[in-house]
């Protein structure tokens, strides 16, 4: 098998801004796989958070490219060979992942999800993402968003009961909280205290992600469900999680793509967490990924290519709030 590594710079159609930072542009790379004539794509959305850039996924790249063998059916093998090559870099890893499953797909013509033994009907409704800005222009955000009948909202900040209370007048919509780490434990029960009477379906991530017994003592002192993102990033942490949290936010970039995301939906089950699948700012190629396991989860947060101006891509749609999956063989993703 051939591969190769292009840099795909998304733009967001507003800045987007979250508890640690803003975001205008993510550079995004798409990995294309090529075995005689079929060509499998995947991309990588690489997070310095996690330690990844896209040098550092096109350097992975180039060190993944002669141990990848020439049978993309032997997943298991050529993982574990990738992880001895070189550890973590889940982007770049999920980007093969993506592209390895889009060309057995194209082998044997049938989409992701039948490969997978899933079906497309049970497809999860995606959230819509309102980044962090005063109250008022979230607010008007919320309204503009009134077609998905879910919100996540972005919260974190010193006047995050102002944001609620402001995006519930004009929405009627369920909303999620995430607040990517921004919260002390004393702060995360007050404001979630103060929060709750909004109908707010759970929170995601409410303190840092090393600090599991602080996550432990936010759920046993608030009324809704906590979901952990930053403190669950691979299958190993899900047991280190158990009691701390009520559910957990698997991303194909932090975990490595579709084989480490089914290892971590079963495993999650095993210890009886709440599922949600979710995402960084990626085109419908990563998009797509993603949705073909959303059958599986119980939540999906899948809007990164809804929040760029120029996703060069077509794969999963969305009707009001509910994804539809594309049924062309592999991804069923489309150059544009
Ligand atoms: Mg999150």
């Amino acid at each position: 098998m051939r591969i190769e590594a292009k840099p795909l710079d998304l733009k967001l159609t507003v800045p987007f801004r979250i508890s640690r930072g803003v975001q205008e542009i993510s550079p995004n790379v798409v990995v294309q796989v090529q075995h005689g004539e079929y060509t499998g794509y995947g991309e990588a959305a690489p997070d310095d958070y996690y330690g990844e850039s896209p040098q550092s996924v096109r350097a992975c790249v180039a060190m993944f490219a002669p141990h990848l063998g020439d049978d993309p059916f032997l997943l298991e093998d050529i993982f574990s060979t990738l992880d001895h090559v070189i550890r973590l870099n889940p982007s770049a890893k999920a980007a093969v992942d993506m592209a390895l499953y889009d060309l057995m797909g194209k082998m044997l013509n049938v989409p992701l999800y039948r490969l997978l033994g899933l079906n497309p009907a049970r497809a999860a409704h995606t959230s819509f993402t309102i980044g962090l800005d005063t109250p008022e222009n979230m607010a008007k955000k919320a309204l503009a968003a009134r077609d998905y009948p879910i919100l996540k909202i972005k919260v974190g900040t010193k006047h995050d009961l102002e944001i609620i209370k402001a995006i519930r007048e004009v929405s009627h919509a369920t909303l999620r909280v995430d607040a990517n780490t921004g919260w002390t434990p004393k702060e995360a029960i007050k404001m979630i205290n103060e929060l709750a009477p909004y109908n707010i379906e759970f929170v995601e991530q409410p303190v840092a992600a090393h600090d599991l017994e602080g996550l432990r003592l936010v759920r046993e002192n608030v009324p809704l469900p906590i979901i952990a993102d930053e403190s669950c990033v691979t299958v190993d942490d899900i047991p280190r999680v158990v009691g701390c949290v009520d559910g957990i936010n698997i991303k194909l970039m932090k975990c490595g793509g579709i084989h480490n995301a089914l290892k971590m939906i079963h495993v999650a089950r095993a210890h009886n967490l709440q599922i949600m699948i979710g995402c960084m700012i990626e085109s419908s190629i990563a998009i797509t990924a993603a949705a073909h396991l959303t059958p599986l989860v119980d939540y999906a947060d899948l809007d990164g290519n809804l929040l760029v101006d120029n996703d060069p891509y077509t794969g999963v749609t969305v009707e009001k709030g509910k994804l539809i999956l594309p049924d062309r063989p592999g991804l069923g993703v489309e150059q544009n």
